[in-house]
This record gives C-alpha cells, sequence and structure tokens, in this order.
C-alpha cells in the first residue's frame, strides 16, 4: 500500500465523508507545482479553487506571514491592528472612483462574507421588503444563510426550509430578473460569471441589466466576487471590466493567497448601514490573515499579474481551441479561469487521466473542466499544459468508449 491510500484509509476513518474521498494527498508546493506524498510531482492548474493565487511557497507570502506570526497572531476586535486598516484601504483604493465612501468587514471565508452581505441588505433595505432574488445554479456558500441563496438544489434542498424569501431566476435572462425584483425586493445576489456552476459567462449587458433592474425597483446589488475577484479575471474585480458598481461585494478565495480571510465591501448607503453591535467575528481580520492578503496585492502589483492573467489566459483558450479535439465542445472564461465544455460527460475521465499526466485540472460538472492556475503561471507552464492535453483527452475519450 502506498502513502497516499494509507491516508485515505485514515481520512476515511476519522473525517466526515462531506467529500469523498480526496484521489491524491498533497505533501507540498513549489511555485506552480505541488507532489504528492508518494513523491508524484504534479502542475497545478486549480489553484486549490482559484484561491493559491501567488502558487506555492511564494517568498513574498512565506515572509509576510512567518514576519506576522512572530510578532503578532491575533488580537481579537477588542483591539485594532494597523493591517486591518491598511488591507482595508488598499481593497477601497483597487476599486477606484466607485470605491469612494466604501467601508470593509473582514470575515474568514467566502460564506461568511456572503452572510455579513445577508445582514447588510437587511438592515440597509426600507420597510415593506421581504424577498431576495439570486440565480438559478449559482453558489454563495453552505452556511444556513448563505446556502439559502444558492441556486444549486441538489444542496440546498435538504437543509430547508430556510426563514429567508429567495426567488430564483435563470442565470443571464436578463427579462426573468426584471420581473422578480419588484419594490418589495430588498437585494439581488449574483455572481458575474458563476465558478461552481462550471464557469458561466453571462450575457454582455447582463450585470448592466441587473444593475438597472435593482435601480429601478430600489433593491440593493450584492456581486458574489469569492471566486472572480483578485486578479482572476485580468481585473482586480469581474465588475470592473462589465461596466457595474454593486452596492455590496464579496471577496474571499485568491485575497489571502491561501490563508483564510474574506470580506464584504459596502458601497454607498451600504458602507454605514451596520451600527456598533451589529456583527462580528473573533477571527475575521486576523493579523496573519490580513498580512498575507497584503502580500498577494503587493504581488499582483509588482509582479504585474492582471497583464501575466490576460495574456496567459488568452494563450491558454486558444491553444485549447487550435487542438480542434471532438471532446472539446467549448472554451470560456476570462483570465486565468477557464472552462472547457466538453461534448460529453467525459470530466471525471479528464480529470482522472490528467492526474496521470501529471496535470491538476478540476471537473466542476459532469461535461466541463474548470482551470484556475495560479495567477504567477508562466507560458513554459502553460504550454506543458496544452502539450499533454492531446493524448489527454484521446485516453479520457478512449476509456468512455471502452466502457461505454
Ligand atoms: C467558494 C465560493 C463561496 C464560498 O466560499 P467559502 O470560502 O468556501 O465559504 C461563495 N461564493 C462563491 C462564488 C464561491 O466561489
Amino acid at each position: 500500500m502506498g502513502a497516499t491510500e494509507e491516508l485515505q484509509a485514515r481520512f476515511d476513518a476519522a473525517l466526515m465523508p462531506t467529500y469523498g474521498t480526496p484521489p491524491i494527498a498533497l505533501a507540498r508546493g513549489e511555485g506552480r507545482y505541488v507532489w504528492d506524498v508518494d513523491g508524484r510531482r504534479y502542475l497545478d492548474l486549480i489553484a486549490g479553487i482559484a484561491v493559491s493565487a501567488l502558487g506555492h511557497g511564494h517568498p513574498a507570502l512565506t515572509e509576510a506571514v512567518s514576519a506576522q506570526v512572530a510578532r503578532l497572531a491575533h488580537t481579537s476586535n477588542l483591539f485594532l491592528h494597523e493591517g486591518e486598516v491598511e488591507l482595508a484601504e488598499r481593497l477601497i483604493g483597487l476599486l477606484g472612483g466607485a470605491g469612494e465612501g466604501a467601508r470593509v468587514f473582514f470575515t474568514n471565508s467566502g460564506t461568511e462574507a456572503n452572510e455579513a452581505a445577508l445582514k447588510l441588505v437587511k438592515r440597509a433595505a426600507g420597510p415593506g421588503r421581504d424577498h431576495i432574488v439570486a440565480a438559478a445554479s449559482g453558489f454563495h456558500g453552505r452556511s444556513l444563510g448563505a446556502l439559502a441563496l444558492t441556486g444549486k438544489a441538489a444542496i440546498r434542498e435538504p437543509f430547508g426550509p430556510f426563514g429567508l424569501d429567495v426567488r430564483f431566476v435563470p442565470y443571464g435572462d436578463a427579462a426573468a430578473l426584471r420581473e422578480a425584483v419588484t419594490d418589495s425586493c430588498i437585494a439581488v445576489f449574483v455572481e458575474p460569471t458563476q465558478g461552481e456552476a462550471g464557469v458561466v459567462v453571462p450575457p454582455r449587458d447582463y450585470l448592466r441589466d441587473v444593475r438597472a433592474a435593482c435601480d429601478a425597483a430600489g433593491a440593493a446589488l450584492v456581486l458574489d466576487e469569492i471566486q472572480s475577484g483578485v486578479g482572476r479575471t485580468g481585473h482586480w474585480f469581474a465588475h470592473q471590466g462589465a461596466g457595474v458598481v454593486p452596492d455590496v461585494l464579496t471577496l474571499a478565495k485568491g485575497l489571502g493567497g491561501g490563508l483564510p480571510i474574506g470580506a464584504c465591501v459596502g458601497f454607498g448607503d451600504h458602507a454605514t448601514a451596520f451600527a456598533k453591535g451589529d456583527h462580528g467575528s473573533t477571527f475575521g481580520g486576523n493579523p496573519v490573515a490580513v498580512a498575507a492578503a497584503l502580500a498577494v496585492l503587493d504581488t499582483i502589483e509588482s509582479e504585474k499579474l492582471l497583464a501575466n492573467a490576460v495574456e496567459l489566459g488568452e494563450l491558454l483558450a486558444e491553444r485549447v481551441r487550435a487542438i480542434g479535439h471532438p471532446l472539446v465542445a467549448e472554451v470560456r472564461g476570462a483570465g486565468l479561469w477557464r472552462a472547457i465544455r466538453l461534448s460529453q460527460q467525459a470530466a471525471a475521465e479528464v480529470q482522472a487521466r490528467a492526474a496521470a499526466h501529471g496535470l491538476l485540472v478540476n471537473a466542476v460538472a459532469p461535461d466541463v473542466i474548470r482551470i484556475a492556475p495560479p495567477l504567477t503561471i508562466t507560458r513554459a507552464e502553460i504550454e506543458e499544459f496544452t502539450g499533454a492535453l492531446p493524448a489527454v483527452l484521446d485516453e479520457a475519450a478512449a476509456g468512455r468508449e471502452a466502457s461505454g
């Protein structure tokens, strides 16, 4: 028995079976590569679900986190520390003119950022508003509030009913959304591009139409940029590319480069809708997580990673399309956040064959492969992936024929 199988057996005996048994046990990482406990090397094209923005073992992240944990690891919110102030200021600055007057609340995860947003829009809503609109197949988290907003029925319905009236509309359908966003709507929660649904890109004017529907009804627009934010699409935030300004913005995943941190940003009236005592978190804004986030933002700037995301994301999409493989139906997404939609329900086979070739990709849906590598990925590493992909696709297609 290899070290992987041994760990898997212990995992199965000690952890709740929420994730099934992961096929690979990781031991360490360096740059865009990770090694498993049996010493096999993989090129990481998923980055812990769009989290490890700087890859693995980046010196800027290592030094910032090590120095901070030695200096002061925790304060609680009984005391402030400079890092949380600096990070909030930096995020507001990155929002440009739209961020003027914005304020930030720090959390430990994306789910908690959405929970904060949910409480915030309820606090800010005028009388007579009673429901929320969200997108079918959207994903906003697993806690009861965030789950009530999550469109995927299979994960939501076993845990209902929820004390929240959420009305779902098809994603990308502006007319359906306009109809649901009435004068009694509190807020719309939506992802600029749906991540967990399979990097689903809406029609070009969709976010502007959503903004207009919210404005017409006096409802708040909450953009969940937990997956799309912090450089993933080649913009600091995806909504900047769509030309809209939300009332509330939620962030997490890439923000900490692997350390757990999330943020809920309120704009305009929503900046100050929480009064003292309305919300809190013991760990939120933790100095170590904040130091990591500052290192991530610094490094995205100093290494010009937004431009890298645009350039290498295009290269990736072009190269995959150029293979012209019958299993590839479509390549979509922006920046270093891409989906390969397959012509068959073969994503699990593609993920498994890719791993056998030392490439980590993610079967996000039965017919969709998600690619979200570290933003530090190089041209040579993209070419390593696209060079190996024809064989991976051939083997996946052959495997399906043999088993079908
Ligand atoms: C991952 C994700 C969440 C949940 O974030 P956690 O950190 O897992 O709690 C919420 N919304 C979107 C769009 C996500 O991708």
